[in-house]
């Protein structure tokens, strides 16, 4: 078993909110969300889903933090997470696998998804480094991901977000003499003189009304 594995709970967790909607809205959604998942099926109820809406924005918090190099601040969030859910392996042996192990086989769904997923993210971030985590940049998205280009350049969430950026940049720029002439217009308008005076005037203002008083 490859618990760094379990890292992709954290991230299919946070992705259930995005730009789409919330995934977590109703029962339906969280059944949908672990019914493939192996041990961690069974029945779920409305406490359930207000539990792992509370983890999803836990998860979602050390993505963000990672995400903006407060690494101190994503580990201990992870961290407290890892103690609130603890992982309760024990040797399993069943299907013609040998002993092997599994990781809390009881509890409710939650507490099995959260220690699986705190379990997996902080496996993962001590083998590839805290810096692979990542938040998707595009407007409104917010969905995570695991970096894992060679150079940590990933800034996108999927090809769709990265093409939808890439998209309205190309639409700004149709064709080459229509950005030259605006830029020709803009800058007679402008005029280079003019404009630096008009930086200047306000800190001659200032200091004029700084003598006046
Ligand atoms: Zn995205």
């Amino acid at each position: 078993m490859d618990l760094a594995s379990y890292a992709d709970l954290a991230i299919e967790l946070v992705n259930t909110q995005d730009r789409a909607g919330d995934g977590l809205r109703d029962l339906q959604g969280l059944t949908a969300l672990v019914a493939q998942k192996p041990h961690l099926g069974g029945r779920v109820g409305h406490r359930d889903l207000d539990t792992m809406r509370g983890l999803r924005d836990q998860l979602r918090a050390i993505f963000a933090a990672a995400g903006a190099g407060d690494e101190d601040g994503a580990v201990e969030r992870l961290n407290s997470l890892l103690i609130q859910h603890p992982i309760h392996p024990q040797l399993s042996r069943h299907d013609d696998h040998g002993w092997h192990v599994h990781l809390n086989e009881a509890g409710s769904i939650p507490d099995r998804y959260a220690a699986r997923a705190a379990m997996g993210l902080a496996v993962k971030i001590g083998e590839q480094g805290i810096d692979r985590l990542g938040t998707c940049r595009a407007e409104g998205c917010g969905r995570v991901f695991f970096d894992t280009t060679a150079n940590r350049s990933r800034r996108y969430c999927s090809d769709r977000c990265a093409a939808s950026r890439h998209g309205v940049a190309a639409a700004d720029r149709p064709q080459q003499p229509r950005v030259t002439e605006p830029l020709v217009a803009h800058r007679n308008g402008r005029r280079g003189p003019g404009h630096d005076d008009g930086a200047e005037r306000p800190a001659g203002n200032t200091a004029s009304r700084d003598g006046g008083q």
